[in-house]
């Protein structure tokens, strides 16, 4: 008799986001004449930069002609772009990061979901909360977290690192020691920073007990103050207790064409157990490698105009937060993040919950933001809305919150 993994019959409800879409699909069909303004999915709308294009365009050409077609592409990635990636993303920033401890893949999504597989069922995991759902939801499903507890919104063996505006949303180390520790800054979804001093305090932490951190850097590119890590390697002692994830998405707007890294140091290891290696024979086995048009693309990202032009994209959605940050600290809203990050955090008006404000917001306003509830049991009471929109669509919704 067939057995189905009963593990993901503990996540609590939908997705996050199916349940968004199934709200804002019945409110469109209830009202067909709502111009709904969307402010709640992370998905960008710039369209790709022209030094991409032009990289996509060559990269196709080359595999029409048998001279120089690609077939599977190096399971770790090709040289080309994990050169560039060493050299811009890290030994720029003084981090002594070679080509071969980058691991190219698909996308941060998929790599921070998948790296638990290569650490041990009985390890203890600590989130940020509120954070991306992807940490928690992964070790739901590899049967790492106990049970769901409805009333608290927990898992019981999950150690939930609170980000208040108390601690500028940024976690203290917790009592108990866990094995696995997810940071991700800018986090999603409070748009905050951690600083390199902070930082160094978990780097220490893990190194003293022998924990390791997965930290999430997707929007290290949004980071516009002095003294914010972009990289963990920049605090003394990470490569000996750090994986780290980035991603393209945000970036340089691929979030269709897909693609990341990760970093695992050839210095961290477990119980006498390279992480590299484990990690390289999970990416060996299960996965093919990125396109190599697509890994082309990715090296135009870094060109001097590449550079340049996805800058500039990055501009366009940081004054996008401008624009929603001072609207809704102008409305009356406590708002935070939208400095460094492309998203921006307020607290619910009075006892509103997350939900019943996300309701209020499509009702009144039809602008759709994302329950902070959905991100942890911390995220109650906040709700966030990102700053991917276009200018006119920002505007127009930051209008019709003023009004309210
Ligand atoms: N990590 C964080 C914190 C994110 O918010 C997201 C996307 O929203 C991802 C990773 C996923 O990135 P990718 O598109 O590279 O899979």
């Amino acid at each position: 008799m067939v057995k189905v993994n009963k593990n993901y019959l503990k996540l609590p409800g939908s997705y996050l986001f199916s349940t968004i879409g199934k709200k804002v699909r019945e409110y469109s069909q209830a009202h067909p004449d709502a111009h709904i303004i969307r402010l709640g999915i992370g998905d960008v709308t710039q369209p790709l930069a022209p030094a991409v294009i032009t990289a996509l365009h060559g990269a196709v050409d080359e595999m029409g002609k048998a001279e120089s077609f690609r077939g599977y592409a190096p399971d770790l990635g090709y040289d080309f772009l994990r050169k560039v990636i060493s050299d811009k993303d890290y030994k720029a920033r003084g981090c002594d990061i070679s080509p071969d401890e980058i691991f190219v893949s698909d996308g941060a999504k998929c790599d921070c979901g998948n790296i638990q597989e290569i650490f041990g069922a009985e390890n203890t995991i600590a989130v940020c909360d509120p954070v991306y759902p992807v940490y928690v939801d992964s070790n739901v499903m590899a049967g790492r977290t106990g049970e769901y507890d409805a009333e608290s919104g927990k898992f019981h063996n999950v150690i939930y690192l609170p980000c208040t505006a108390e601690n500028d949303f940024a976690p203290e180390m917790p009592e108990e020691v866990p094995d696995l520790i997810y940071l991700c800054f800018p986090n999603n979804p409070t748009g905050a920073v951690i600083t390199k001093d902070r930082l160094q305090k978990w780097v220490d932490y893990a190194n003293d007990h022998g924990s390791v951190i997965l930290y999430d850097a997707a929007y290290e590119a949004y980071i516009s103050e002095e003294g914010i890590p972009h990289s963990i390697y920049e605090c003394e002692g990470a490569k000996t207790c750090a994986i780290e994830f980035r991603s393209f998405s945000k970036t340089a707007g691929f979030t269709g064409l897909r693609l990341g890294f990760t970093v695992v140091p050839f210095d961290l290891s477990v119980e006498g157990v390279s992480l590299h290696t484990l990690w390289a024979r999970r990416h060996g086995t299960k996965y093919n490698g990125a396109p190599y048009i697509v890994q082309r693309a990715g090296a135009a990202v870094y060109s001097a105009e590449g550079r340049q032009q996805v800058l500039k994209q990055v501009a366009y959605y940081m004054e996008n937060a401008t624009v929603i940050k001072d609207g809704l600290l102008k409305a009356g809203y406590e708002a935070s993040g939208g400095v460094n990050a492309p998203y921006i955090w307020l607290r619910t008006p009075g006892s509103m919950t997350s939900w019943e404000f996300f309701d209020y917001l499509l009702s009144e306003a039809n602008v759709v933001g994302t329950p902070g509830s959905g991100f942890g049991p911390h995220g109650e009471h906040y709700f966030r809305l990102t700053a991917f929109g276009t200018r006119e669509s920002t505007i127009e919704a930051m209008e019709r919150i003023r009004k309210l």
